[in-house]
């Protein structure tokens, strides 16, 4: 069949499920991860032909997201802050949003709005699914000791495969945020990314998100939606340096809630920054007294 026609094939199984655009994106996604196609063959082979045996694999990523599937999970991968992250069900998709939060303690690093007083900066990533986050800290911050905390052990396999593949070390911590009292270590920063979406936030949800992405990771109760930041910053309160930072992802309709969470723990300077998209998505607090626990 011609490769265009195959294309042809896409757009009209596809168009009813998704964005024209993101049809043309899964499209040249697979002919790059199955042929070895560039996205520009087209206009420069406009009738290559592809064989029977080559076109297989493109129908059967096409059947898979007919139902729903990431095209990440038929790949296998993803792109986040340019590096290569392995994916699969046991762990969130990175985002890009989650690159912003990234970027932000990577300035404020750079900035040298602070550095360690001694020794190497220590960095805690918590709820780190597919490591994203603190890998791809690690390779902005190469002097930074950077630790990972997981309750899944499947996700922290994942995270420890990209820390390989984008050759930085990580250290992994194999342990449940809720019943994490403290650890030994002290941190400058300690950052999360943790479940935030209601159970009343569902009906927005994509397909593919919702049928194909870790519950785990996703979700929170509608009565206690805060839970992993109240439990996070009162670990945070015990365990960040005075004049560490704290930095989250948030829920977008939560801002307000979350930002008093850290007023309420004396927390200083604290900042909520919108995502590309204009939602309420970042927040971040530094550590300026010694407070006791929640
Ligand atoms: N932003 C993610 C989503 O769109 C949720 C991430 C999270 O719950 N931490 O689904």
């Amino acid at each position: 069949m011609l490769l265009r026609e195959i294309k042809n094939v896409f757009h009209a199984e596809l168009d009813p499920l998704y964005d024209k655009e993101e049809v043309d994106s899964f499209f040249y996604l697979l002919i790059e991860y199955f042929l070895g196609l560039d996205r520009f063959v087209l206009a420069i082979q406009p009738h290559l032909i592809i064989s029977k045996e080559n076109e297989e694999p493109m129908f059967e990523a096409l059947s898979r997201l007919k139902l729903n599937e990431p095209v990440q999970h038929i790949i296998g991968k993803t792109h986040f802050m340019d590096m290569e992250f392995v994916v699969n069900k046991n762990v969130l998709i990175p985002r890009p949003e989650t690159e912003e939060l990234v970027r932000w303690i990577v300035g404020e690093v750079a900035g040298q709005a602070f550095q360690a007083k001694s020794g190497p900066l220590k960095i805690l990533d918590i709820g780190t699914g597919s490591g994203c986050i603190a890998i791809s800290l690690a390779k902005h911050i190469p002097e930074a000791e950077v630790f990972a905390l997981d309750v899944s052990e499947e996700a922290l396999q994942v995270a420890k495969e990209n820390a390989m593949v984008n050759k930085v070390e990580i250290e992994l911590v194999n342990s449940d945020v809720l019943e994490l009292e403290s650890l030994d270590i002290h941190f400058d920063i300690i950052v999360s990314n943790p479940p935030y979406v209601r159970e009343l936030e569902k009906n927005e949800m994509q397909k593919n998100v919702l049928e194909h992405e870790p519950h785990l990771a996703l979700f929170v109760t509608n009565e206690n939606p805060l839970l992993f930041y109240e439990r996070i910053t009162g670990f945070a309160l015990k365990n960040l340096k005075i004049g560490g930072r704290l930095f989250f992802e948030i829920n977008q309709y939560l801002g307000k809630e979350t930002e008093r969470l850290l007023r309420d723990h004396n927390f200083s300077e604290i900042e909520v920054r919108k995502d590309m998209f204009g939602n309420d998505r970042m927040l971040r607090g530094i550590k300026v007294h010694k407070t006791t626990a929640l």
